[in-house]
């Protein structure tokens, strides 16, 4: 049996991550400081003898046993990472090197998860993973940009300096059950919006775009990528498909039947005007594509919506 560590294990992709390790018979180690994750997010878990949450925050150092580490925790919403953005910085480099080092410890293969907001306000399109990026190095996002890459630089580190097994991945915008209503992202926004029938706050003229993943393609990418042999990464992970900001409110309102609108409001500092992954190498080396279309993916969530805030 794998013990497999998932720091951020009890946010969004992590907690789903977790049921999916779960269910694949592995013993979990849930490493939460539970800012932006909750508890409520692994309930079902708990009563596992096969599941433990460790209320831990990862920039103080940690000693535990793994054969697997899934590096997730840091808030992830940029809502959420510029509350107190110098925890973010702190969360991503000290939390990655804490975590590096369990792996050294116990010779563990340990992954990280990574952002397309490596790429910044993209100059390429779509990004493909050898593009350097155009970040802003001192604006609001770039403690979690910049934090990232740091990051990245670290575990590249690590692999060659002390020849940790590192896997980096690259995670497009993910959506799904296990979302907070309270993000302050787009689709958590629109939907939690279209079900009160509220207006949907589409920021700038809506036609910047995301490219939406549903939680449980990029889980099995993740899964996928921890397992394959011989590879470090960078890999993209994200669905190919791009929308506007528009688009991704009309579908919305079309699948929740809302009579909500559209308003407009500012678009947020250093908002990315563009972002769409080049999948090539995910599909060639992980053998993955997305599975789950909008429609349905949107269709999922707002069921898992519609039970918590209606
Ligand atoms: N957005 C929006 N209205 C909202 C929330 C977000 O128009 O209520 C836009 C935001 O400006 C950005 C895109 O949706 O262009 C995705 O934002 P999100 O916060 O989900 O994540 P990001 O991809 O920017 O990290």
């Amino acid at each position: 049996m794998k013990t497999t560590i998932v720091t951020g294990g009890a946010g969004f992709i992590g907690s789903n991550l977790c049921r999916r390790l779960h269910e694949e018979g592995d013993h979990v180690i849930c490493i939460d400081n539970l800012s932006s994750g909750s508890e409520k997010n692994v309930r079902d878990l708990q009563g596992s003898s096969r599941f433990k949450l460790i209320v831990h925050d990862v920039t103080d150092p940690i000693d535990l046993k793994a054969d697997r580490i899934y590096h997730l925790a840091c808030p992830a919403s940029p809502v959420y990472y510029q509350k107190d953005p110098i925890a973010t910085s702190k969360t991503l480099f000290m939390g990655s090197l804490n975590m590096l080092e369990v792996a050294k410890a116990n010779r563990a293969r340990i992954l990280l998860a990574s952002t397309s907001e490596i790429y910044g306000e993209p100059l390429i399109h779509p990004q493909i993973e050898e593009y350097r990026g155009n970040v802003e190095p001192n604006g609001i996002r770039s403690c979690y940009d910049e934090g990232k890459r740091m990051a990245e630089s670290l575990f590249f580190d690590y692999h060659r300096i002390h020849g940790i097994e590192i896997r980096v991945v690259r995670i497009f915008n993910t959506y799904g059950p296990g979302m907070l209503p309270n993000d302050g992202r787009v689709v958590s926004n629109f939907i939690v919006q279209a079900l009160q029938e509220k207006d949907l706050t589409i920021y700038g003229d809506g036609s910047q775009t995301r490219s939406l993943c549903f939680v449980d393609d990029t889980v099995e990418a993740l899964i996928r990528m921890m397992e394959a042999p011989d590879i470090t990464g960078p890999v993209n992970i994200g669905n190919d498909h791009e929308l506007s900001v528009k688009e991704i409110a009309e579908h919305i309102i079309k699948l929740t039947g809302s009579s909500s609108r559209m308003i407009a409001l500012p678009l947020p500092e250093d908002d990315p005007t563009r972002r769409r992954p080049d999948i090539t190498k995910a599909r060639k080396i992980l053998g993955w594509e997305p599975s789950v279309s909008v429609d349905e993916g949107l269709s999922k969530t707002i069921d898992y919506f519609r039970e918590l805030v209606l």
